[in-house]
């Protein structure tokens, strides 16, 4: 074997392609003594280690993760780089934290040095974590978008980003008219988008924060980058909602003030959506458009309890998000720890593979990237994650006594963060690593 190639021997876990998250039980892979081969940092093959080895004899250079469980890179499909200095600021619901905390936070990124340093910080919270893409929501700022564009671009790693849009409703200094946010936007797409593994996103804030003339500029981007993605968010909380509706008297809801400038589409990511109508769950669906559960971010501002259940109901495709900085946690383990206690609260719990399923494959569905990442078929970017329960004596202990890997999943999830993630590759390189 020439050195192009690599190994991994684990316990691997992921999803077959034809998952969904009503079927979940038929469509996971196991492999307790597992190999995963990469070449030019894309996965060749994957499976049982002795039946593999006999295949690939040559293979004399493993890694030995035996101990370890192996999962493709974790993924956050919504979260601020811009806010991880608002985390853990008390007090206060939706609307008066964003002016309380966040755009005073925000308004630091104006500063190039400033966003390249603290933006370096957020991106290795986030490998350290496992999380190897996210959808990012920059602030106003073109630097802070470049700042978590380029870095990603260093490690090689596959994000998705813009440079959030407000045109009305905040600060003075964090105030941009719609021409000019699609002009600086304009410049990120050519410098940015399609390069490396690297996306952009028009990223109007909310409703609250955007006009109509800045939402048909938004909507005007769209037309002539069709392969942009779109995030926002949507009825997070119930003052939120009410105000949207005040500003925007002539749409129909929430999600109409999006729809009517063409903002709803296959790319779209809608960031909560706790306070949907049926209407607005039909038409979502109808469109393609996601919605992404951030489940830390609404119990910490109160927010109120995403419906799983309504949202498969409907077959809308869903994520989870850690929508730092309101959110209390990079590590998507404990962002799934809550998002079970949501469901619990609800009466639906989900069951520990449809919480592995948001972060891996499903969340690579919901951002069109599933035939890139989110499971180790042949040809996929060997983005993952070793996760080693030793590091956590109380999830060791735990684990000892599990009796199926999905019991495994389960305790993971509730006992879990960044303290078990003992690796983390990118395009087969480790950019995070204990050993
Ligand atoms: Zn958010």
């Amino acid at each position: 074997m020439t050195q192009e190639f690599k190994a991994f021997r684990g316990r691997i876990f992921d999803f077959d392609r034809d998952a969904g998250m009503n079927d979940l039980e038929k469509h996971y892979r196991y492999f307790p003594d597992g190999l995963l081969i990469l070449k030019d940092g894309k996965v060749l093959a994957c499976g049982d280690f002795e039946k593999l080895h006999a295949v690939f004899p040559g293979l004399d250079d493993v890694t030995d993760y035996s101990q370890c469980y192996i999962f493709p890179g974790f993924i956050d499909a919504h979260v601020h780089s811009v806010q991880t200095g608002a985390i853990a600021s008390d007090g206060s619901q939706l609307l008066e934290w964003l002016a309380n905390y966040v755009f005073p936070g925000e308004k630091q990124f104006d500063n190039d040095q400033y966003a390249y340093e603290h933006t370096a910080f957020f991106i290795n919270q986030l490998l350290k974590n496992g999380t190897t893409t996210a959808a990012v929501f920059g602030s106003v700022h073109p630097a802070s978008a470049d700042a978590v564009f380029e870095i990603s671009a260093q490690k090689n790693m596959r994000m998705i980003c813009g440079n959030t849009w407000m045109d009305t409703n905040a600060p003075d200094y964090l105030l941009r008219s719609a021409g000019r946010s699609y002009d600086e936007s304009v410049k990120l797409i050519g410098k940015w988008h399609g390069k490396q593994r690297l996306h952009f996103a028009v990223t109007p804030r909310f409703a609250v924060t955007s006009s109509p003339e800045g939402l048909e500029a938004a909507h005007a981007l769209v037309e002539a980058y069709p392969g942009i993605y779109i995030q926002t968010h949507i009825a997070e909380n119930k003052a939120e909602v009410h105000e949207a509706g005040r500003l925007h008297p002539s749409s129909r809801n929430y999600l109409d003030i999006y729809d009517r400038y063409g903002l709803v589409n296959n790319r779209t990511l809608l960031g909560h959506g706790i306070y949907l109508s049926e209407e607005e769950m039909e038409r979502i669906a109808q469109t393609g458009a996601s919605v992404v559960h951030c489940p830390t971010s609404n119990l910490f501002l109160g927010s109120g309890l995403f419906d799983q259940t309504k949202m498969l109901h409907h077959g809308i495709k869903t994520a989870v998000g850690s929508d730092i900085g309101a959110g209390t946690s990079f590590s998507m383990l404990q962002n799934l720890n809550e998002a079970y206690k949501i469901s619990s609260l609800r009466g639906t719990p989900l069951n520990p593979l449809q919480l592995f399923y948001f972060i891996t494959l499903g969340g690579a569905k919901v951002l069109n990237l599933d035939d890139r990442i989110g499971n180790f078929d042949p040809g996929k970017e060997a983005d993952f994650v070793v996760i080693d329960p030793s590091e956590n004596d109380l999830l060791n202990y735990r684990i000892a006594r599990a009796d199926s890997i999905e019991d495994i999943l389960f305790s993971t999830v509730i006992l879990g963060d960044d303290r078990i993630v003992r690796s983390v590759y990118v395009m087969g390189k480790k950019l995070i690593g204990k050993d």
